[in-house]
Order: C-alpha cells, then structure tokens, then sequence
C-alpha cells in the first residue's frame, strides 16, 4: 500500500522529534568553530551550500523561508542506481541562521555519519575525509554525548529500513571502504 504524503510527513516529523532532545555536545559546538559547517563555502560565486534531504523529507519545505527546496537529477549526483526520482536537497537561505524545527536529517545528525559495514551491520562513524572543513569534534577527538549517539543510532535503524535509504548508506559505505582513507567507528 502507497504512503500518503501525510503519513509520510509525520514519520519525518517523528525523526525531528528523536533528535529534537539531543545533541552532539553540552554546549553549542558552533562555538568552536564559528559554525563552519553552517556557513562553510567553498564556491567562486560564494554560493550557498546544498544539504541532501532523504525520502520524503522534501515535503516538510514547501513554505518555507528558511530554506530554498530543489531538485537534482540523481544521475548527476553519483547515487545508487535504485534512485530513479530526482533528489531534493536545501539551501540555507541566511546561515547559521535557520528554521530549526525543520532543518534536515543531515544536518541534525551531524557529525555522526551513517555507515554499514560488509557484513551488514550498521554503524555510526566520524569521517574527515567526507568534509571540505575542519570540524573540531573530529579533528581534536571530543567525546559525543552518550544520548546523541543512542538516538542517532536508532534513527537511522528507522531510517534504512526505506530500501532507498539502505541502498545509499550501502553504496557510501561501500566507496568508503575503497577509498582505504580511514574513519572512526564510534558504535
Ligand atoms: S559539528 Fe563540528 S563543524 Fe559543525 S558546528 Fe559542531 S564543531 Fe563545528
Ligand atoms: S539547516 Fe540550519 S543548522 Fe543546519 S546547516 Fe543549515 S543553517 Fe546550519
């Protein structure tokens, strides 16, 4: 049975919702780094910076002013193959300034990345390599608050089971591990 783009909008609000009561650090991290990953650009024409939206998150943008919703052919943006439809992703109109309560999975999980290793098990990790920045909490090893990593975890077990979901943490994974650069499992 087809979801409705209701049902579909309150499974991504229950996602926003976990992740709404923790956070990566006790204090904002932002103050470490002046918000680099908000406002980092590594663009000629200083051009806002896209984050990638997962399936149906697309539908919690259509009214806002916080963020600039498009869409991208996902041939041009190397996905999995099972990706037929275009991918949305969003700008951030005025960064770090945002609509919080709607800000991307991506951006809410950060800088915890979603990895699965060749036997199938899924795994939080740090990855340098995947950023153009330095992030302090990778780069000087800050211990990540337990609850973040636990309701993280848990959100991307919900999260992978959208077999397109799974496909494109597979397919990073899987180009990570070629890759032979190292990163940190955390869980
Ligand atoms: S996640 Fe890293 S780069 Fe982003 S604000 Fe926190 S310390 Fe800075
Ligand atoms: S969504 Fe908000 S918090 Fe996240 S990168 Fe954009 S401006 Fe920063």
């Amino acid at each position: 049975m087809e979801i409705t783009a209701d049902e579909m909008k309150k499974s991504i609000q229950k996602i926003y919702d976990l992740l709404e009561e923790v956070s990566p650090l006790d204090y904002d991290c932002g103050k470490l780094c002046g918000e680099i990953c908000c406002v980092y650009d590594e663009s000629e024409e200083h051009e806002a910076v896209g984050l990638f939206l997962l399936p149906g998150e697309e539908l919690m943008y259509e009214d806002s002013d916080n963020f600039n919703l498009y869409a991208v052919n996902s041939k041009e943006v190397d996905f999995p193959p099972s990706w037929k439809e275009d991918v949305f992703m969003v700008e951030c109109i005025n960064p770090p300034k945002c609509d919080r309560s709607i800000r991307p999975i991506q951006c809410r999980t950060f800088p915890l990345i979603a990895h699965i290793s060749k036997d199938r098990k899924l795994h939080l990790i740090l990855d340098e390599n995947e950023i153009p920045y330095e992030c302090p909490i990778m780069k000087d090893n800050i211990r990540l608050n337990d609850d973040f990593i636990k309701v993280t975890y848990k959100v991307w077990e919900i999260l992978i089971q959208n077999p397109l979901v799974y496909d494109l943490v597979s397919f990073d994974s899987r180009r990570r591990d070629n890759r032979k650069k190292g990163y940190k499992i955390i869980i």
